[in-house]
């Protein structure tokens, strides 16, 4: 083995690694720049000889400095390697990427692995280190995530109205009652269904019968906080389940929304149809053990206010049910 095994050994080996697709760089104990290969040059625009000797953090103003030399030092007093990887850190140093599809990752993303370099005498006089290119990987992970997100929200969705369905907004209000018991949090909701509705499919067609299903629910999800959780419950039944919300304030809400439903128009070639709403509406008492209690009693009221004549709100209460 030569004498000179560190640094020189590695000249020539470097010479071998420049058509490797990965960036390597070796730094001296003051961070300057002693090698530096082609795919660093091809991506830095920077050729060896100008970035030689220059310090990394000079070359690169974007490195945070006192992680990265944290970083190294330990690696160096350990005398291990040490890796930074995409999820954590996107990048060391800001390259262009040159991925076919625009728009998904303008840098490249990196892992990078540092690595001591010990000399003959036994010191650590140098690092390397060693930047992959993982932009493909990175941006294939971020689509699938995204993918993945796109089609638990249409899970989660209603097709015709874009409403939370049944079975999702069914776990919503498992979660909500949990809340409740554990922080007596005041929770409501509001049950509702639409006015002779038969009549609407009878006399104008199902499409018109969906149209104002769907008008219901745009109205709906207009006068809903974002905190709400809004859902189609059966075919012309809706529920809005109302956080932090106590009685009152969600009489309020559904008599808003009674008058906002009997204001909606649909054209029926020329005809506008106007139509209706029934509304039951409770809330978490103290007595609840499960939260079905809570739909039953929001049903009892609504099933009331169909009985005294439909197109109003009532108030579940135990005397009157
Ligand atoms: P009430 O005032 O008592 O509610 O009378 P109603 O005629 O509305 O009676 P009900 O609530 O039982 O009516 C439900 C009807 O809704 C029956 C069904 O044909 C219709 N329906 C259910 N889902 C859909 C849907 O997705 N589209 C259309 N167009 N109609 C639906
Ligand atoms: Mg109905
Ligand atoms: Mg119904």
């Amino acid at each position: 083995m030569p004498a000179q095994f560190d640094i020189n050994e590695l000249h020539w080996l470097l010479d071998i690694v420049q058509s490797i697709d990965v960036g390597v760089v070796v730094l001296d104990r003051d961070y300057r720049v002693e090698v530096w290969n082609s795919f660093m040059e091809n991506h830095s625009g920077l050729d060896a000889a100008a970035a030689s000797h220059r310090s990394i953090f000079e070359l690169f103003r974007e490195i945070d400095e006192s992680w990265f030399r944290q970083k190294v030092e330990t690696a160096v007093m350990l005398g291990t390697r040490a890796f930074t990887i995409w999820e954590q850190r996107p990048n060391l140093v800001r390259f262009k990427s040159y991925q076919p599809i625009t728009g998904l990752a303008d840098e490249m993303y990196q892992n990078v692995t540092i690595l001591p370099l010990r000399s003959t005498s036994g010191d650590t006089d140098h690092v390397c280190l060693i930047i992959y290119d993982v932009t493909g990987v990175a941006v294939n992970k971020r689509q699938l995530e995204s993918a993945n997100a796109q089609l638990q929200e249409l899970a989660q969705r209603d097709g015709l109205t874009g409403l939370l369905n049944r079975r999702y907004w069914e776990q919503c209000l498992e979660h909500e009652f949990a809340r409740h018991l554990r922080y007596d949090i005041a929770t409501s909701l509001v049950i509702f269904d639409i006015d002779h509705f038969k009549a609407v499919n009878d006399t104008y067609g199902h499409q018109t019968g969906d149209e104002v299903i769907r008008e219901v629910a745009r109205v709906t999800r207009e006068l809903a906080r974002e905190t709400d959780f809004a859902g189609r419950y059966g075919g012309e039944e809706f529920v809005v389940l109302l956080p932090d919300t106590g009685i009152e304030g969600a009489a309020q809400f559904a008599e808003r929304l009674r008058q906002a439903v009997a204001r909606i128009r649909v054209d029926y070639q020329g005809e506008l149809l106007s139509f209706t709403i029934s509304l039951g509406v409770a809330c978490i008492d103290s007595g609840m053990t499960e939260h079905g209690a809570l739909v039953e009693h929001a049903d009892r009221a609504l099933y009331q206010s169909k009985e005294e004549g439909r197109n109003r709100t009532t108030i579940y209460s135990t005397e009157r049910s």
